[in-house]
């Protein structure tokens, strides 16, 4: 059964006041509002870890995570999937590998994509992978991924994506899990950053017209 496409944030929502939340005092300024708080981030995980267990439980997988902005929706994937593997009957046993890849300076996506730590993935052959991806903007970055990846012949390839953006040039390629659709604005937070800052942001936030001034290169 195909999954739905998560939460849909529309356009038209205002996002939460940062008032209502607690946030570093060094980023005050520099953010719109909050777009997903970090605890329905969570639970949303949760959900998702529970959805790729049912489907891949009792099959051996690679989670392939995607650094940097990766990381953080990796790690809590793969601790709810820990948690779901213990208490259940299935079991779901994981090896995790990073890559990085690298295509944004400031908001702007750039044409050259870097994949580092991707020479010789020769060890996904035969194997279930799980990409795992923080956002997935046009889709052109995780159509480059999965080519890659194909190539190395795994038996399935699955992607999870924590965010969808709508933007208007959104190819077919959408991630198999998805946690949230959200407008097309530039989100941080939630180890997603703007030049490296505003991965120590727990909510995932829209930057402001000043932040991006701030910490521009
Ligand atoms: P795409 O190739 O799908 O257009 O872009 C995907 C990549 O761009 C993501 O892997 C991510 O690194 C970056 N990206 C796209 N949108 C955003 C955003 O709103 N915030 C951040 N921090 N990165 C983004």
């Amino acid at each position: 059964a195909r999954r739905s496409g998560g939460i849909v944030i529309n356009d038209d929502w205002p996002g939460y006041s940062l008032d209502l939340f607690n946030y570093p005092a060094h980023y005050s300024g520099d953010l719109d509002c909050v777009i997903v708080p970090h605890g329905v981030i969570m639970d949303r995980t949760e959900r998702i870890a529970r959805n790729i267990m049912d489907d891949l439980g009792d099959h051996d997988i690679v989670v392939l995570c995607v650094l940097k902005g990766g990381y953080q929706f990796c790690a809590d994937l793969v601790d709810r999937i820990k948690v779901l593997s213990r208490n259940s009957n299935r079991s779901l046993p994981m090896r995790v590998h990073f890559i990085r890849l690298k295509s944004y300076l400031n908001d702007q996506s750039t044409e050259d994509l870097h994949i580092l730590g991707a020479e010789d993935l020769s060890f996904l052959t035969e194997k279930n992978v799980l990409i795992v991806e923080a956002i997935v903007g046009t889709g052109k970055t995780m159509q480059t991924l999965l080519k890659h990846v194909e190539a190395f012949r795994p038996k399935m390839i699955k992607v999870a994506g924590l965010l969808v953006k709508r933007v208007p040039q959104n190819s077919a390629c959408l991630p198999d899990y998805v946690g949230f659709e959200i407008p097309n604005h530039f989100v941080v937070g939630y180890a997603l950053d703007y030049n490296e800052y505003f991965r120590d942001l727990n909510h995932i936030c829209v930057i402001s017209e000043s932040g991006k001034m701030k910490y521009k290169i």
